[in-house]
């Protein structure tokens, strides 16, 4: 057996082989890393640095439900119970109403589970008036399942909040 070969069988030197390829290949993977990071360098980048910088979202994108009211800041919604009954979550929606003595809709008590709600947008489609609708407002966290149900005051928006909404997409007030 020659020299050179019982070298390279040593135990010692095996070890020094394997080291030197891993040293190897881990320069390559750094040297593959910069070239990816060049690559992509010029490109416009796809990501925000949310929170400090916001999106912009569609006028279509469902986020938080409100209710708009009348230019006069008064209620718009009726009552009519059409978006709780088409809702798919039970009871999520849930109103109070009676008539006052004009036979005039008065709608006391309107609370939205927002902790339950999966954005369908189902009752923002069927109100008979444009009253509920969703807004662009996507940081909903709280600290309790409470806090997630929102009450009549915490989903009304002013009449010029709700003519702002309007016009943004098109809608034309609706008059009672
Ligand atoms: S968006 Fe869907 S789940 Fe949420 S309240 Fe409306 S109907 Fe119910
Ligand atoms: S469907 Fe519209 S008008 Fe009827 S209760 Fe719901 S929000 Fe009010």
């Amino acid at each position: 057996m020659s020299n050179h070969s019982h070298d390279a069988q040593h135990p010692l030197n095996a070890i020094e082989h394997a080291e030197g390829n891993v040293v190897l290949e881990g320069i390559k993977a750094i040297a593959q890393g910069f070239a990816t990071v060049l690559k992509h360098h010029p490109r416009e980048a796809v990501t925000l640095e949310y929170p400090e910088v916001m999106p912009e979202l569609s006028d279509r994108f469902h986020g938080r439900l409100s209710l708009l009211s009348k230019s006069d800041d008064t209620d718009l919604c009726i009552g009519c119970q059409a978006c709780a009954r088409v809702c798919p979550c039970d009871d999520l929606i849930q109103i109070d109403m009676h008539r006052d003595d004009d036979k005039k809709p008065v709608v006391t008590r309107f609370t939205i589970d927002m902790g339950r709600c999966i954005f369908c947008g189902n009752c923002t489609e069927v109100c008979p008036v444009d009253c509920i609708k969703m807004l662009s407002d996507f940081e909903l966290a709280d600290y309790s399942r409470e806090a997630l149900v929102l009450d009549k005051k915490d989903l009304t928006l002013s009449g010029q909040e709700s003519d702002e909404w309007r016009a943004k997409r098109g809608y034309t007030p609706t008059v009672l």
